[in-house]
């Protein structure tokens, strides 16, 4: 049975080479046999803007990790109501692997700075480790994060050297919208499904 499982969490709205060349790079350099990719229905640090439907996300996660035989997507946000809490999956997934399981937690450097913010952080921080992988233009404040969490801070908080990879989705929503080229940044089947349902236009 695999003990250590790690998560990739996220809007994937769309999911591009940037989610994908990390969770790769993550998972080699810790030797982990499964990641999931988990796309959050609702949320919590995006309320205030328009999110393309969880069905969509959901499938285009599909259809760019399939090829990959350790990724794995999970619906387990899809299936809650209200905003998606990372400590509300992180319980569920408790309970369906073995008790010595242990979760890793993949998150950019800028997601990371804002991890203070997120709903009930000081136990969050004490049932998955997170691996904050670099980001192109962003520092990940490590210091600031051990002065606030502490000793549970340093041994649960991780820095993984992943190549900088300056694509996100914001960036391609707004490509499309402009009708300019998205080849390259999202995998050609994300980019097909995306132009077949008429998405971001
Ligand atoms: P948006 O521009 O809409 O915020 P995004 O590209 O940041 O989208 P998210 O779904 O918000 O993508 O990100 C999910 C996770 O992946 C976050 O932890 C984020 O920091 C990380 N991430 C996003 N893009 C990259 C990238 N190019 N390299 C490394 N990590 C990334
Ligand atoms: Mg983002």
């Amino acid at each position: 049975m695999e003990k250590r499982i790690a998560i990739m969490g996220g809007t994937f709205d769309p999911i591009h080479h940037g989610h994908l060349i990390t969770a790769e790079a993550v998972r080699e350099a810790m030797d982990i046999g499964t990641m999931v990719f988990i796309p959050a229905a609702v949320p919590p640090h995006k309320l205030d803007r328009e999110v393309t439907p969880a069905e969509h996300r959901l499938r285009m996660t599909e259809l760019a990790t399939a090829s990959n035989p350790h990724f794995r997507v999970s619906d387990i946000e899809l299936r809650r109501q209200g905003p998606s809490y990372t400590i509300d999956t992180i319980r569920a997934l408790q309970k369906q692997y073995p008790e010595d399981t242990t979760f890793y937690f993949i998150i950019g450097a800028d997601a990371i700075n804002e991890l203070t913010t997120w709903h009930e952080v000081d136990t969050l921080i004490t049932m998955c480790h997170f691996i904050a992988a670099t980001r192109q233009g962003t520092s990940f404040d490590a210091e600031g994060l051990y002065a606030r969490f502490g000793e549970r801070g340093r041994a649960h908080i991780h820095r993984a050297l992943t190549p900088h990879i300056e694509i996100s989705s914001t960036d391609i929503r707004s490509r499309v919208r402009e009708g300019r080229s998205i080849r390259y940044l999202v995998p050609q089947v994300v980019r097909e499904y995306i132009e077949k349902e008429g998405l971001y236009r």
